[in-house]
């Protein structure tokens, strides 16, 4: 009879087998996924809250995988993040709306925002991959890297913000109030731009707490001369809370969802049209 020690280290290492071939098939789908098309670049459009009008896009992720049908970033991003395979995809969202930098006006007004994952900071990889992928094309566009507030600091170096400061590019703190952190990244980061994550605007009206949060959020940046997005406007009640409280750039449902990158030109003539 084996003895219970062997037993459980056969175990053990078969659920380590197991999580191993897991990871590599992971790694494995989104490396066809790449290769094969599966990914495409969707946009939703940032509202001026003053007049209505789009003044810029947020790029979003979308991954239809012929096995498993339409997987959502929420699902594939962290998982990307912890297997080192988000840069590869960021440099895909880069390529692909400089390939379609065309259909967005041509105005250094508008912002192009794209979601990066603090790791891609790590010894200025994010300013290689600019370089190569973006910059050369000299798009008139403002670009903003938007770096979620659930990631981690520690990769994020002073000189890399510096630089990319001064190379035109802002950079924005995203799900802002959400994490552990929000104070350390206001001063490591020096961004333009908050946005508020979409639980404080769902709070607008509801939750007293939470829209106490939102509304010291607004003080806060506006008392620092930062930009404020308000994300998941759903309801004319929260647009105008928020734009009584001074935030300028709305985005969510109530405008756009998130659509394919084809589509907003027809989107915008629609919506520009009185
Ligand atoms: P996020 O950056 O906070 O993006 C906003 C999310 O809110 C998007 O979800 C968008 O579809 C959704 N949203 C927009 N308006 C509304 C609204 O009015 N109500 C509600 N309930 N939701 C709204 P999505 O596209 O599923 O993306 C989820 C997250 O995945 C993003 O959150 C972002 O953190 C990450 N992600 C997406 N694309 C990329 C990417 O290219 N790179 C990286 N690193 N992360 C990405
Ligand atoms: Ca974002
Ligand atoms: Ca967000
Ligand atoms: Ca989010």
């Amino acid at each position: 009879q084996l003895p219970l020690a062997l037993i459980l280290s056969m175990l053990i290492g078969y659920i380590a087998w197991l999580a191993t071939a897991n990871r590599m098939s992971f790694s494995w789908e989104i490396n066809v996924g790449l290769a094969s098309h599966e990914f495409e670049v969707f946009c939703q459009p940032l509202m001026s809250a003053r007049n209505l009008q789009c003044v810029g896009v947020e790029l979003l992720l979308r991954w239809h995988n012929p096995r498993q049908g339409w997987i959502s970033p929420d699902v594939f991003i962290p998982l990307a993040e912890q297997q080192n395979l988000i840069a590869p995809l960021t440099r895909f969202v880069l390529e692909e709306t400089i390939r379609q930098i065309d259909i967005f006006p041509k105005s250094r007004d508008f912002h192009i925002g794209i979601n990066v994952a603090a790791s891609h900071f790590h010894e200025g990889e994010i300013i290689n991959d600019l370089r190569r992928h973006w910059f050369p094309s000299q798009p008139i566009q403002k670009l903003t890297l938007e770096l979620t507030e659930r990631d981690a600091l520690p990769d994020v170096d002073h000189r890399v913000v510096r630089d990319l400061h001064r190379m035109g590019v802002d950079l924005a703190i995203d799900d802002f109030g959400t994490g552990q952190s929000s104070l350390a990244y206001l001063e490591t980061l020096n961004p333009n731009v908050l946005k508020i994550d979409k639980s404080f605007t769902a709070a607008i009206g509801t939750d007293a707490v939470n829209s106490t949060v939102t509304d010291i959020i607004i003080a806060l940046a506006q008392r620092l001369g930062i930009d404020l997005v308000a994300e998941g406007v759903e309801t004319q009640q929260q647009a105008e809370y928020l734009r009584r409280r001074g935030v300028n750039v709305l985005q969510g449902y109530l405008f756009a969802r998130p659509m394919p990158l084809s589509e907003f030109p027809r989107w915008l003539r629609g919506n520009n049209t009185p």
